[in-house]
């Protein structure tokens, strides 16, 4: 039987290349880091705690398109391992404390550190990607 249906056409998702160009590298990163639009720094970029935006609601960038994916947790967990380790450290090394005391020291400051910065730096990384060209069509990259 003849497909009589009309025939569908390719729908091309939205390329999140932005509208305007992205701003130098510290001034999206700085915007990132602070939930707004990397690109033109006047609109919100995440819509929840963790979720982006599908799309700026001042320059219209697709930044729902930017996939982080693990990058944002893997700095974090770079960035707090870096923070409670030397202190554990050289608590243990001055006072010797029991391990109580370092359970609820460093378990609560490792977690409201890792919940602080998770944000930020996920703003900061979609700023990143934004700058380096990450979801550009392949032949613009
Ligand atoms: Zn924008």
């Amino acid at each position: 039987m003849p497909d009589t249906a009309t025939p569908v056409l390719p729908i091309e998702p939205p390329s999140p290349m932005p509208a305007s160009p992205v701003p130098e590298m510290k001034t999206a990163l700085r915007r990132g880091v602070r939930g707004v639009c990397p690109v033109c720094g006047a609109a919100p970029l995440f819509a929840g705690w963790l979720k982006v935006v599908d799309t700026c609601a001042n320059c219209g960038t697709h930044l729902g398109e930017i996939r982080a994916d693990d990058a944002p947790p893997y700095f974090t967990i770079f960035a707090v391992g870096h923070i409670i380790i030397p202190g554990m450290l050289w608590l243990e090394r001055a006072h010797a404390p029991e391990l109580w005391v370092h359970m609820i020291i460093w378990v609560p400051l490792t977690l409201a550190l890792s919940l602080a910065l998770m944000r930020p730096v996920k703003g900061a990384t979609i700023g990143l990607m934004l700058k380096l060209g990450f979801g550009r069509p392949a032949e613009e990259a």
